[in-house]
C-alpha cells in the first residue's frame, strides 16, 4: 500500500457522518512530502497526454494541483476562484457548483486569458464526492474550448455519485485512493 494511503488511513477522521477530516495533511495544513508523492503519481498515469494547463478550485485542490504540476516541467496551475472579482469582470468564464460539504451554491469563475482553446487540460482536486466541483471546472473547459484529458483526484468517495456523472460524460477519472464506505468512524477501501 502506498504511503500517503496508510498515512490518511491511520489519521484521517471521519465526521458528521460522511465527510472526511484531513485537513492536518492535505488542505489546510499541507504534508508536503505526501502532497509531492501524490503529484508524482498523477503524473505517472497522465504523463503521456501533451498537457498544458492543470486546472483546481479553491481552496482544497491548490497545493495538490501545484505539487502536481512540478513534475510535468512548465505546466502552470489555473484555479478557479469562488469569489467574484472586479479584475475579471468582463473576461471571465463561469460555472455554478453546489458545495457538498457547505451545502451552498456558488459560482467559480477564471479569467479566459487562462484557459485557450489550444490547451490540454488537466483538473486535480482533492477530494471527489458528487463531482459537482468537477462538472463544474468541465463546463468552464468545454466553454474555453479547451480539451479535458482526465481528471486527478487525491481521495474519491466511491459510494457517491460524482464518478459515475463524470464517466457519463467521457472523462478519464483516476484516483489515488477510492473509499468505498464509512464503518464506526473507520475508513473501507475499494
Ligand atoms: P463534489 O463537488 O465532488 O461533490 O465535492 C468535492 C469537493 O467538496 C472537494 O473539492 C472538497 O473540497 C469537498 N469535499 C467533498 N467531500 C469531502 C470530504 O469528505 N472531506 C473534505 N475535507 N472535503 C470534501
Amino acid at each position: 500500500m502506498k504511503e500517503y494511503v496508510q498515512k490518511i488511513l491511520n489519521e484521517g477522521t471521519v465526521i458528521m457522518p460522511d465527510i472526511l477530516k484531513v485537513d492536518h495533511l492535505l488542505n489546510h495544513q499541507m504534508d508536503i512530502n505526501l502532497l509531492n508523492d501524490m503529484g508524482k503519481d498523477f503524473y505517472a498515469y497522465f504523463k503521456d497526454q501533451g498537457i498544458t494547463k492543470i486546472v483546481t478550485v479553491e481552496s482544497g485542490g491548490i497545493g495538490l494541483a501545484c505539487f502536481c504540476a512540478m513534475h510535468f516541467c512548465d505546466v502552470p496551475v489555473v484555479y478557479a476562484k469562488k469569489e467574484a472579482s472586479s479584475i475579471l469582470s468582463t473576461h471571465a468564464l463561469s460555472s455554478t457548483v453546489h458545495s457538498f460539504t457547505k451545502n451552498k451554491t456558488y459560482t467559480i469563475t477564471v479569467d479566459q486569458r487562462f484557459l485557450l482553446p489550444t490547451d490540454r487540460v488537466l483538473i486535480i482536486d482533492d477530494f471527489l464526492a458528487n463531482g459537482q466541483a468537477c462538472l463544474g471546472l468541465c463546463d468552464m473547459i468545454d466553454k474555453a474550448g479547451a480539451t479535458l484529458v482526465g481528471v486527478g483526484i487525491a481521495i474519491e468517495k466511491g459510494f457517491m455519485k460524482g464518478r459515475s456523472l463524470l464517466e457519463e460524460k467521457g472523462v478519464d477519472v483516476h484516483s489515488l485512493m477510492i473509499i468505498q464506505a464509512f464503518e464506526d468512524n473507520r475508513i473501507i477501501l475499494k
